[in-house]
C-alpha cells in the first residue's frame, strides 16, 4: 500500500492523514505502508509525513518540481510504483490530489476512482468502492478490476492516522528523470483567489455560507465574522454571487463548488435543490433562516428558526469567547 504525500506551504494537508488511516484499516494487520513524496525540497513537510503512521517513506525532491505541473510529479511517483509494486495507491481527493490521481493511473496503467467515501478490507478480487453521485443524492458502488488501483478519497470523510511517536525511515532518491519535459507548460506560481482569506473552501473542514437573507453585500460580514471565529472557510449561494455581493468563485451548489466538510453553517439561505447538492454530503449541517419552512431545514441536522441579525452576532461572540479570540 503507498499513500503519496501532499504539501501545501511545506505542511502536510490534513486529508494525506486520512489516507493513511484508510490504507493502514484496508489492508489488514499486517499491510507495509509506504508514503511518497515528490516535489520540491521539504524537510519540514516530509518530517511531519514520516512522523504520520507511516512504515517507510520514499521522497524524491527536486527543485524544479516546485515549477512544474503534475505530469512531471507523476511520471516520477509511476516510476517508483514500478519499484515498489503495490496493489493500491491512496491519495487525498484535494484539486491537486485529483488532478495527479488521474494522471497516475495512465501512467502506471491502473484503474483510478476519486471522490471515494467507503472501501472494503481488501481481498482477493476486484477493489469495492462507495462514493456518492448526482451531487450527493445518490451512492454508487463500485468494484474496480484489475491488479491495481489509484484512489483519491472524498476529504474529511475517515479519520486520520493515529501520529506515531517515531518517525519512520526516510530514503532520500534523486530525481532520475527530467522534471520539467521540452515543451511542456511551466508553473510560475499560485494566485490566490479574490477570497484568498481562510482555508480553501472545497477543501476546508468547516464553511459558514450565506444567502439573500443577508439582504446587503455589507452585511454578509456578519457571515465572513462567524467564519473567521471558527477558521472556517466562506461559502454563498448563487443569489450571492449573482448579485455581486461576493466572488463566483465563493458559491457552493450545482454550478458551483461541492464542499463535504465536517461542518457546514447555512446562513439565510433557502435550501434551493441546486444549493443542496453541493453541500447534503457535510458530515453536520447546521442552517439559521427565519422562515422555519424553508427547505433547508430538511437536511439540516441543527436548525434555528430565527434572525440571523439576531443569531449570528451572538454566536460569532460566544465562539470567540469559548475559544479565547
Ligand atoms: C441551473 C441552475 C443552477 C443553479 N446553481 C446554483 C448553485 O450552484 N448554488 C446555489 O446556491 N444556487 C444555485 N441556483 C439558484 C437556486 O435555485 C436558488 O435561487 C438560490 O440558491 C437561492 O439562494 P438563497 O437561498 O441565498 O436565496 P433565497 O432563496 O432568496 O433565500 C433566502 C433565505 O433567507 C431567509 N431569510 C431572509 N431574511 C432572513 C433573516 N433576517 N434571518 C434569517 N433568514 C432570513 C429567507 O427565509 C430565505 O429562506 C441555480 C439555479 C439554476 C436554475
Amino acid at each position: 500500500m503507498v499513500v503519496v504525500a501532499e504539501l501545501r506551504d511545506g505542511r502536510l494537508v490534513e486529508p494525506v492523514r486520512e489516507a493513511i488511516g484508510v490504507a493502514r484499516s484496508i489492508g489488514g494487520a499486517g499491510a507495509t505502508v509506504i508514503g511518497v513524496y515528490v516535489g520540491p525540497p521539504a524537510s519540514e513537510g516530509v518530517g511531519e509525513f514520516s512522523r504520520a503512521g507511516l512504515d517507510r517513506v520514499v521522497a524524491v525532491e527536486g527543485e524544479p518540481f516546485a515549477r512544474t505541473t503534475s505530469s512531471a510529479r507523476a511520471r516520477t511517483v509511476a516510476e517508483l510504483l514500478r519499484e515498489l509494486a503495490p496493489r493500491v495507491v491512496l491519495l487525498a481527493g484535494t484539486s491537486e490530489g485529483r488532478d495527479l490521481a488521474g494522471r497516475l493511473a495512465v501512467e502506471w496503467e491502473a484503474g483510478v476512482a476519486t471522490n471515494v467515501t467507503a472501501v472494503e478490507p481488501l481481498a482477493p478480487g476486484p477493489i469495492q468502492l462507495t462514493r456518492p453521485i448526482f451531487g450527493g443524492r445518490a451512492t454508487q458502488g463500485l468494484e474496480l478490476p484489475g491488479e491495481r488501483a489509484v484512489l483519491a478519497l472524498r476529504p474529511h470523510t475517515f479519520p486520520p492516522a493515529a501520529a506515531s511517536a517515531d518517525a519512520a525511515p526516510v530514503e532520500r532518491r534523486a530525481p532520475t528523470l527530467p522534471q520539467v519535459p521540452v515543451g511542456a507548460p511551466t508553473m510560475t506560481g499560485f494566485t490566490a483567489s479574490a477570497t484568498g482569506r481562510g482555508p480553501d473552501l472545497a477543501e476546508a473542514s468547516i464553511v459558514v455560507s450565506g444567502g439573500r437573507g443577508v439582504k446587503t453585500p455589507e452585511n454578509f460580514a456578519i457571515v465572513e465574522a462567524l467564519a473567521e471565529s471558527l477558521g472556517a472557510a466562506v461559502g454563498a449561494s448563487r443569489a450571492v454571487t449573482d448579485a455581486g455581493w461576493r466572488p463566483s468563485s465563493l458559491q457552493v451548489g450545482q454550478t458551483g463548488k461541492s464542499v463535504s466538510p465536517q461542518l457546514y453553517i447555512a446562513i439565510g439561505i433557502s435550501g434551493a435543490i441546486q444549493h443542496l447538492v453541493g453541500m447534503v454530503s457535510s458530515r453536520v449541517i447546521v442552517a439559521i433562516n427565519s422562515d422555519a419552512q424553508a427547505p433547508i431545514f430538511k437536511v439540516a441536522d441543527y436548525g434555528i428558526a430565527g434572525d440571523l441579525f439576531q443569531l449570528v452576532p451572538a454566536l460569532t461572540a460566544e465562539v470567540r469567547r469559548v475559544r479565547g479570540r
